[in-house]
This record gives structure tokens, C-alpha cells and sequence, in this order.
């Protein structure tokens, strides 16, 4: 089954937002077997709505749009996919009622008269119940084709498409059954290793699992192994992807230490939690980046006690007890030194488990020794202590969030070893 998408809003177009909709729609949509052929974007204009979609319609015969659906005068993209249809729009009182008593429910007040328009629904549409925001998604359907419409709000947008879309997709699916390839992806996540090194480790496993491909996928997180298998049932291809990512796991690790949607920082966390250990933290050049990242695990609490920002050097002796003549010896961004950092923050805390960052993030204050990139990394968990020093590459905020997730992996390795 073969799809075109096209995002609408003028903000996609200046840059001020970026199209986060077209690449999750997708992702989703190749996990059940559609595969997107196409992606337009265009402003909120009539006819560049109308040509775009019409042209979609006509190539691919099954357009998905994001955007417009709300109340504003920008909002047209309904009125613009009723016209292409020629379907008339109804006023459904129904959909009306529900609306006037959601905002009643909301305590601002009556509906605003502008809101009425969204209960105006092209006739014999599908309705597509948007629980999580007030413009519904609509599926139509006719002669030029299947058109859906979502809603532009990225979280709205995301819960029509798993709730109301992607089931009625794969229904229509298995009624054809037998034309339709599935696809399934699995993505290992890993960190520390660059891509040409995970290659070169992945080797001869790549022949040994085919027909699944292998992508690779750089971020500043590391890089994630994306699996993919093609196949006429879910199951069988869900079977093929497991047993290559079995090949594989052994193949990558220690680099391994996830899948799909894992997060470092989760994982580093549950493993502290099962061996029952506490963790702080202390961030010289990361301002903080490493705290946010533990606390933005939902559970946190159960391991995280705190941390220590220690920016200058004043502050690295005062809070951690990091010696002045070691700082004077070495500099603030050397092996030395952030061991010392470790060792303070785990002793003010209290805890067996620690992780601390130095480093020179740039674009200033780079020598020849010691070029922006360069970051001394440390983490204690019990009684073993490992310092690392890494030389990062990309801009400032590149460097920081690489550190962050260094950090996070220098402890988990410790753990695991
Ligand atoms: P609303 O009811 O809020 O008006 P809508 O369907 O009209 O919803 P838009 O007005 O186009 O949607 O966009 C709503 C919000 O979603 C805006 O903040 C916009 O920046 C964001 N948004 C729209 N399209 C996308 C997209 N393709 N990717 C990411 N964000 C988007
Ligand atoms: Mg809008």
C-alpha cells in the first residue's frame, strides 16, 4: 500500500517549525506495511492546499494531510478536501453539542462562535474522535481517492493516527491480504562507537541475517542499528527481525544497550535501582545537561539524590573538594581532576554510584593540548572507579549533550563489568 503525505502551515515553510509529523507518520505507518512515497509541504494558502493534495490524489490515490483543522481563518484545509470531493458540509449537531459542553467543561466560559465551524463535517465522512484536542480528524472517501485529515498539533496528530487511523489501515490490509508486503523494523541502540566501527563489528552477521537490511543511524546519542524485514504476515516478519537482532546483539555489545525507544539514562537508572545503589552527579561543562536527562526518567527519585554544578574552579575546590594544586597542576579539564569530582560528589552525597564531567565545549578556550572537544569523564559505582578522556566533534550544544550521554554510558559499563 503506497501513501502521500502533505503537511500544511505556512510555519512549516518558513522553518519555524520543523516537520516532526511527516517523519513520525512515516515511521508508524512503515511499521504496519505502508510505505510513504512521497512528502509535500506547502503554507496555508487554498490553492496550494488544493493543487497539492489533487496532485497526490491523482499520483498515489491515498494522501494523508496535518494542519489546518483548528478554528482560525487559517485553518482551511477541511472546507479545500470537501470541494475536491464534491461533498457538501453538514453541521453536525452532535459533534456541536459535544464541543459547547467540552469547553463549558473547561471553565472558560461558552464556546467561541468561531469553534462552530469545526463541527461542520463534509457529508459521509468519517468522523475521526479526537479526544486529546477539539478539531477531529476526518477520512474521506470517493472517486479522486482516500484522503485522511489530521490535525497539525504534533501529540494530537500522533494519538488519531495509533487510535483511529492505523487500525482502519490495517483492516482495509487484510481484506487485501496477499498484495500487501508487511514491513516491521527493530532498532538496536548504541552508544560510544561510531558508525564505520559498528560496521566493521556488525561484518559478516549482515550476510548471515539477510533478507533484513541494516541502517545505520548517527545522532549525538550514538548510533542506532535500524533492522528491517519485509514479509506477507506481521508475525513471520516480527520472527525474522528477532532472530537477526539475537545474531546481532552479541555482535555489537557492549555498545548495545537498547531497543526501539530505550533511553540510556532509563536503563542506567533501572539497573542502580536493582542493585539497590543511589547516584549524584557533578557537571562542570554540562551545565546541568546530565541532571536533566536522570530526572527526565519518570521514576528517578527511587536512585537520583543530586548534584553538584561546579563551573568555576573556586567552585569545583569549594563544593567537591577538588585540591587547588591539582586544579593548578593539570587544569580543570584533565583526568586528575575530574576523578577528584567523582570522588567529592559521591562523598557529600553519600552514595555508592557517581558520574562527573569536565571538559571544554567551545567555541573558545581550545589550546593545542587540549582542543574544544576534549572531555575528562568519570563514574564510580562501588568501589571501582573509571576516568575516560574523549574528544568530541560539532558545536558547542553538540559536545555537551555527547558528554551527557558518555557520562551516562561510563557508568553503565562499570555496572555491567
Ligand atoms: P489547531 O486546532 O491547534 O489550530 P490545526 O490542525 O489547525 O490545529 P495547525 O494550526 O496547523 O493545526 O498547527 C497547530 C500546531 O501544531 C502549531 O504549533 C504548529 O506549529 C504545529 N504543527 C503543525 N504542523 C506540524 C508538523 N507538520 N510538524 C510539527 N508540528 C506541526
Ligand atoms: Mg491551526
Amino acid at each position: 500500500m503506497n501513501i502521500e503525505l502533505v503537511t500544511i502551515g505556512t510555519e512549516l515553510l518558513l522553518g519555524f517549525t520543523i516537520d516532526t509529523n511527516a517523519a513520525h507518520i512515516s515511521r508508524a505507518l512503515a511499521s504496519v506495511g505502508v510505505r510513504v512515497v512521497r512528502r509535500t509541504t506547502v503554507g496555508d494558502g487554498e490553492a496550494e492546499i488544493r493543487s497539492s493534495v489533487s496532485d497526490a490524489l491523482e499520483r498515489t490515490g491515498f494522501v494523508i494531510t496535518t494542519g489546518g483543522l483548528g478554528p482560525t481563518r487559517d485553518d482551511i484545509t477541511k472546507k479545500v478536501l470537501a470541494e475536491i470531493f464534491g461533498l457538501p458540509l453538514d453541521l453536525d449537531e452532535q459533534y456541536l453539542e459535544a464541543l459547547r459542553r467540552r469547553f463549558e467543561g473547561m471553565g472558560r466560559g461558552p464556546m467561541p462562535p468561531s469553534n462552530r465551524c469545526q463541527a461542520e463535517m463534509p457529508r459521509g465522512a468519517t468522523v475521526l474522535n479526537n479526544q486529546w484536542g477539539t478539531a477531529p480528524g476526518l477520512w474521506l472517501e470517493g472517486k479522486p481517492g482516500i484522503a485522511i485529515l489530521l490535525p497539525g498539533v504534533p501529540h494530537e496528530m500522533k494519538m488519531l493516527l495509533e487510535y483511529e487511523v492505523i487500525p482502519r489501515i490495517e483492516g482495509r490490509g487484510k481484506r487485501e491480504e496477499g498484495r500487501a508486503k508487511l514491513i516491521r523494523s527493530l532498532t538496536l541502540r548504541t552508544t560510544g562507537i561510531g558508525e564505520s566501527a559498528l560496521a566493521e563489528k556488525v561484518g559478516e552477521v549482515e550476510e548471515r541475517i539477510a533478507p533484513v537490511t541494516l541502517a545505520y543511524l548517527p545522532s549525538v546519542e550514538g548510533v542506532d542499528l535500524r533492522l528491517t524485514a519485509w514479509g506477507a504476515d506481521a508475525e513471520g516478519a516480527a520472527q525474522v527481525l528477532e532472530r537477526a537482532a539475537g545474531e546481532l546483539r552479541p555482535a555489537i555489545a557492549p555498545y548495545w544497550y537498547g531497543d526501539d525507544e530505550s533511553d540510556l539514562a532509563a536503563v542506567l537508572l533501572d539497573e542502580l535501582r536493582r542493585e539497590g545503589r543511589k547516584l549524584a552527579v557533578a557537571e562542570s561543562c554540562t551545565g546541568g545537561m546530565l541532571g536533566e536527562r536522570i530526572t527526565a526518567v519518570p521514576g528517578s527519585s527511587a536512585v537520583f539524590v543530586g548534584g553538584v554544578i561546579a563551573y568555576s574552579d573556586d567552585a569545583k575546590a569549594a563544593e567537591l573538594g577538588v585540591a587547588e594544586p591539582l586544579i593548578r597542576e593539570h587544569g580543570s579539564v584533565s583526568e586528575p581532576v575530574v576523578q577528584a569530582m567523582v570522588e567529592g560528589v559521591t562523598r557529600k552525597f553519600g552514595v555508592a554510584a557517581g558520574i562527573a564531567i569536565t571538559g571544554i565545549a567551545g567555541p573558545d578556550g581550545g589550546t593545542a593540548e587540549k582542543p574544544v572537544g576534549t572531555v575528562w569523564l568519570a563514574a564510580v559505582d562501588g568501589d571501582q572507579i573509571r576516568t575516560v578522556g574523549r574528544r568530541f566533534f560539532g558545536g558547542r550544544q553538540e559536545v555537551r549533550a555527547r558528554s551527557v550521554q558518555a557520562g551516562l554510558d561510563l557508568l553503565r559499563r562499570l555496572g555491567a563489568s
